[in-house]
């Protein structure tokens, strides 16, 4: 899709039926699970591109097809000038690297310097190993070091491209704030899961390293979008399909995606 000069694709590398239990304090609504009761989570990442800049945003877990969702995209990896990952868990971090080399030669890496103590520098083991392949993060990222820039908190990334603090799910979580204009679109990486996570506060994503801070991150999240008509996608998403928080008047909130 389109935003203004800005254009926002998803890339595909896999998906997977999960057990709510696994991801979830609760069960959502029917709406939002398979017929079998199950939670549907994509696995991928957006490709964002502003001018010149060609910015992926997370790269999927590693065994899917995000390569070649790239190249159906008419992108090759060495056309990729920045990786922004949101955060260091191991279903965003997968084609950082492929075996000891970079798999996107050109690009820029970033992520926020408080992931990179958690899981890099102080190897927190909750949620970091590829349940596949075994490998950590500092497995994944040793490769393209020399390609890392970290940045804390708040920063800009490119034109219509702006990076926000987003802590809880982990401590350098980030939200992708894109906008042209005054149109308006945010990339939330996973600090919702299900977008019956933005509906009230009771949500508890089990891989969030600090479950009350990421509740709170999570409502302000959606009072600030809420009814505003900004155009919201996260990581997990089905489809990575983007969609819109309403708000009925009446404290109520709904969501639909986009069609
Ligand atoms: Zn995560």
């Amino acid at each position: 899709m389109r935003l203004g000069e800005l254009e926002i694709l998803p890339v595909l590398d896999g998906a997977m039926d999960v057990p709510v239990d696994v991801m979830l304090n609760q069960v959502p609504h029917a709406r939002w699970l398979t017929p079998e009761g199950l939670m549907p989570v994509q696995m991928g990442g957006y490709l964002v591109r502003s001018g010149e800049r060609v910015i992926l945003v997370d790269t999927g877990f590693g065994q899917g097809t995000l390569l070649a969702s790239l190249a159906g995209l008419g992108v090759q990896p060495s056309e990729v000038t920045d990786v922004l990952l949101t955060h260091l868990h191991f279903d965003h971090i997968g084609w950082a690297s492929e075996g000891t080399t970079s798999t996107f030669p050109s690009a820029t890496y970033r992520c926020d310097v408080r992931d990179w103590q958690h899981f890099v520098v102080e190897e927190h083991e909750e949620y970091m190993r590829d349940m596949v392949s075994a490998m950590t993060p500092k497995d994944r990222l040793m490769p393209v070091v020399g390609q890392l820039e970290l940045f804390e908190g708040d920063t800009a990334l490119a034109p219509g491209v702006d990076l926000r603090a987003a802590p809880g799910h982990t401590p350098g979580s980030t939200v992708v704030v894109l906008s042209s204009g005054t149109d308006r679109a945010m990339l939330l990486g996973d600090v919702v899961h299900c977008p019956a996570e933005m509906m009230s506060q009771d949500w508890e994503m089990l891989a969030d390293v600090d479950p009350p801070a990421a509740a709170r991150t999570r409502e302000a999240l959606a009072k600030e979008i809420e009814g505003n008509g900004t155009l919201v996608g996260a990581a997990h998403f089905p489809g990575l399909r983007m969609g819109r928080l309403l708000s009925s008047g009446s404290g109520e909130r709904d969501w639909a995606y986009q069609s």
